[in-house]
């Protein structure tokens, strides 16, 4: 098939983003996407105020779709607690529906929905299982998955595995977790619990493999012996988490930034650059990198030269959320963290604020 107008692979956050502002600037837009169905992907379901800034001009409202509203952080690390205020208010929301959403937005909008698996690419070409599709420009917002011989360049450093339990609405739970993101601070791991749409509460833990083979490698081992270090910790989890679903994912690149591509081929989201989860910024940046990359095009900037740009762009976050990282997962970086948090919990509250992605200038027409 052939295309005028840019081909979008992949219809996460990145890609219905970059569909809906290419829209909102007058270009016409094919999404191809592998999953017909919309799924719950893995995430950690917390949405920052940038991202429901940004989300906004796209015509998305966090608030109308039921997200919860999160306006307090709580650190749990060795029996110390810290709590404070966010600096502006974030959001509680599951991809389910954040990604229907902006599917619906970006099809109301005009855009276009192929379903397809694109599994390799040419100039100006991305090959499908079942079918070639030839455009003017090629938007690569595949996120966590890489396209054979497009993918990102994989280290042994990338030892982190991301885990994720869904459970249901409690009373316990609404008490202890209303209009919170809490994060609880293990040795080689965190625990991120938020509240979302209809009071459901999203569980997600990164860890690093070595801590994951203390556990003997398994998910529910190691939750197990997480919630045994930490009474708080066993008190959220309650007794129904035993015998809920564990989703997985493995190797997560944190701390990935792409500062090369093609000139045809624009990359998005995760397949940008990766920040460590713990700052709850990815959405962020996948939504930012789409409007972004549709700007770069109707302006005439190829893909290259976006590329460079968007890297300067979000290099201070990700930067910053690996030096949060890495300082919350030892146990005295932890310590000196809550203790900071205690003592003046303004400048944690302003690292929480300089993690987020820089905004981008309002969307106009050429
Ligand atoms: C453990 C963990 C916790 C996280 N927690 C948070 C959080 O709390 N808040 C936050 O903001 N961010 C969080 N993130 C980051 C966030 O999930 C990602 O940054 C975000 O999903 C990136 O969006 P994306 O659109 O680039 O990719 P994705 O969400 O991965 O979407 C990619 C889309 O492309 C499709 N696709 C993939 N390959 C192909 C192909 N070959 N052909 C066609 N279609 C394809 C997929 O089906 C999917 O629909 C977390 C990440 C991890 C690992």
């Amino acid at each position: 098939m052939r295309f005028a107008h840019p081909l979008i692979i992949g219809a996460g956050p990145a890609g219905c983003a970059a569909a809906i502002a290419l829209r909102q600037l007058g270009a016409d837009c094919t999404l191809i996407e592998h999953h017909q169905e919309v799924g719950d992907p893995l995430c950690g379901g917390f949405l920052s105020w940038r991202t429901a800034e940004q989300l906004g001009v796209l015509g998305v409202d966090l608030a109308k779709l039921g997200a919860h509203r999160v306006n307090k952080l709580r650190l749990f690390a060795a029996g110390l607690t810290a709590e404070l205020d966010l600096p502006q208010q974030a959001f509680g929301l599951s991809r389910h529906a954040l990604d229907t959403e902006m599917r619906r937005v970006a099809l109301a909008q005009g855009a276009e929905i192929l379903f397809d698996s694109i599994r390799g690419f040419d100039k100006n070409r991305a090959k499908g299982r079942r079918d070639n599709y030839d455009a003017p420009a090629l938007f690569l917002a595949a996120g966590k998955h890489d396209v054979p011989r497009a993918g990102r360049p994989r280290n042994a450093k990338d030892t982190t595995a991301g885990l994720r339990l869904r459970l249901p609405s409690s009373p316990e739970r609404d008490a202890l977790l209303g209009g919170v993101i809490e994060l609880h601070l293990f040795k080689g791991c965190y625990v991120g619990i938020v509240l979302q749409e209809h009071g459901s509460a999203n569980v997600c833990l990164a860890v690093r493999k070595p801590a994951l083979t203390t556990a003997g490698g398994s998910p529910v081992q190691l939750f197990g012996q997480l919630a045994e270090q930490s009474p708080v910790l066993a008190q959220r989890l309650g007794s129904d988490w035993k015998g809920t679903k564990i989703d997985a994912i493995g190797s997560v690149p944190y701390g990935y930034i792409c500062h090369e591509t093609r000139e045809d081929l624009y990359r998005l989201g995760d397949q940008a650059a990766v920040i460590p989860s713990l700052a709850g910024e990815g959405n962020s940046i996948a939504v930012a990198s789409g409007v972004a990359a549709a700007e770069a095009f109707v302006h005439g900037v190829d893909a290259s030269a976006f590329q460079r740009q968007f890297a300067k762009r979000a290099q201070r976050p990700v930067c910053l959320a690996s030096v949060m990282w890495h300082t919350a997962e030892h146990p005295i970086g932890a310590r000196i963290a809550l203790t900071l948090a205690r003592l003046a919990p303004g400048i944690i509250a302003n690292f929480a604020d300089w993690a987020r992605i820089p905004p981008s200038t309002p969307l106009a027409r050429p």
